[in-house]
């Protein structure tokens, strides 16, 4: 969600934005006196999520019924891992996950 918080180096207020990429600097005016000087300020609004992150992110009993010698185990595990993460896991999430699941003979 690109909304962004600027504080105006004119009057002092700070404001949310909602900025897109192609949207010049220039066209981001005040709220309060319509001045163009703003800075833009680091934002909890931005969020990236890596797949590192999710991992750590994931409560510390998520894997607490994981048990790594059993495939029905671990595959039931990833599913849930990417039912937590609302489906947005990387693209390889479910090749792995095939791997591991179906180990050659
Ligand atoms: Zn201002």
């Amino acid at each position: 969600m690109p909304v962004y918080e600027y504080r105006c180096n004119l009057c002092g207020i700070r404001q949310s934005r909602l900025v897109f990429s192609w949207t010049p600097a220039d066209a981001i005016s005040c709220t309060g006196c319509d001045g163009v000087d703003l800075t833009r300020l680091v934002s909890g609004f931005s969020f990236h999520r890596s797949w590192g992150d999710s991992l750590n992110w994931m409560p510390d009993n998520a894997a607490a019924d994981l048990d790594d010698s059993h495939i029905g185990s671990i595959d039931s595990h990833m599913g849930r891992m990417g039912e937590a993460m609302s489906g947005r896991v990387t693209p390889d999430f479910h090749e792995h996950r095939h791997e591991i699941t179906n180990p050659d003979p």
